[in-house]
């Protein structure tokens, strides 16, 4: 009997802690199973902000859109404006080549009828010695091209500088003189030999202008020099392909001040570029013939 009840105790006391142990791993599930909420709960959140997220994104991707659409038609729009401004610019231009040429035509007109008039090329002689060189307004501005001048020609070396009051500014061919040629005046004389060939100051001075001749100044030399000898004798070097020196430059004579060349208005043409210097002298702010000065 006390064998049979020991036997009982042992197994209720197995069964309790069974019980017990079973208890325990029911907390586990229980536990187990509340962090499985709590994970899908978060999850959810998570799900809910990427769905947030992405309707932002596709929002963002819109509005870029239409910003694109906006920046491509206000593109178009510029090309548009561009367009009308070259437009415009080219009609300006023209105009302003119109009035030019109506000027030109009428100083022509002007100067031959002085030429033939008078037989006098002067015009607002002043005996002041620092008065400047006429402008390109003056009569027969338009007057500086020239007869056809061979390309072929040689590059000529400066020439040796002379002595008198001025030296021959450029070596090579005298190609045309000063006064009335084709019924209008030639306002200096014509040196021609090949491109580059050096120009050289014809006298000591300053430089007072050097620029490229352009409507209303100086517009048909090209590449223009003029240089201040002082005691109201000035000298102008047109057409070159090169200025060597600048405004203000103190040049000595025989100096090199720029090479041959055929800016500005020349005539090219039967089988020439009309490379060629055209060279004039100032006396108190009227042109004087340069034969009376250089030997040509
Ligand atoms: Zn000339």
């Amino acid at each position: 009997m006390e064998e049979q009840q020991r036997d009982k105790d042992a197994l209720e006391e197995k069964q309790a802690k069974v019980k017990k142990n079973l208890e325990k791993l029911n907390g586990m599930l229980k536990e187990l199973e509340d962090l499985k909420a709590d994970l899908n709960s978060q999850k959810a959140q998570k799900n809910e902000a990427m769905k947030n997220v992405k309707a932002e994104q596709a929002g963002i991707s819109d509005e870029k859109k239409s910003l694109e659409a906006e920046i491509s038609k206000l593109n178009a729009k510029q090309l548009e404006i561009q367009g009308a401004i070259s437009t415009e610019e080219s009609r300006i231009a023209e105009e302003a080549r119109k009035a030019e040429e109506a000027e030109k035509a009428k100083a022509t007109a002007r100067v031959h009828e002085a030429s033939n008039s008078s037989g006098t090329t002067s015009s607002g002689t002043t005996s002041s010695g620092t008065k400047t060189a006429s402008k390109s307004s003056s009569p027969g501005k338009s007057k500086v091209t020239t007869t056809y001048h061979k390309p072929s020609a040689p590059v000529g070396k400066a020439p040796a500088v002379s002595s008198g009051m001025f030296t021959r500014p450029a070596s090579g061919i005298f190609t045309s003189g000063f006064g009335t040629r084709w019924g209008a005046m030639h306002n200096g004389v014509d040196i021609a030999a090949g491109k580059g060939t050096p120009i050289v100051a014809a006298a000591s001075g300053t430089v007072e202008v050097s620029t490229f001749g352009s409507p209303g100044n100086w517009g048909g030399y090209g590449n223009v020099i003029i240089i201040n000898h002082g005691n109201g004798y000035k000298t102008l070097y047109g057409h070159m392909s090169s200025r060597s020196v600048g405004v203000g430059t103190k040049v000595s004579k025989g100096q090199v001040i720029g090479a041959m060349g055929n800016t500005g208005d020349v005539v090219a043409g039967k089988g020439g570029d009309g490379t060629h210097l055209h060279f004039e002298i100032f006396k108190n702010g009227s042109r004087v013939n340069p034969a009376g000065y250089i030997n040509l």
